[in-house]
């Protein structure tokens, strides 16, 4: 199963990442990072297809998808 990992500390709530994920699994906290933004999370991991878009749209680069025992995150595939 594909897992996504949103680095909190990263996110600055710009909501790109929950508007673009297809299967409409990531939405915002109701709590503030360190740095005082609303952060996404995923809220059912297991719908998510491991597609990547999220990491793709996010500005950022908070977010990295883990799928067929590989990583990715930003720029690096
Ligand atoms: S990998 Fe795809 S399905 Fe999974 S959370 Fe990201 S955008 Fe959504
Ligand atoms: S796209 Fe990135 S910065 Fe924007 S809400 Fe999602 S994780 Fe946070």
């Amino acid at each position: 199963m594909p897992g996504v990992t949103v680095d909190k500390n990263h996110c600055k709530g710009c909501e790109l990442c929950v508007k673009a994920c297809p299967q409409g699994i990531l939405s915002m906290s109701r709590k503030l990072s360190v740095r005082g933004y609303y952060y996404a999370e995923v809220h059912d991991s297991s719908r998510c297809i491991g597609c990547r878009i999220c990491a793709i749209t996010c500005p950022d680069v908070a977010i990295e998808v883990h799928t067929h025992g590989t990583t990715y995150s930003l720029f690096e595939y």
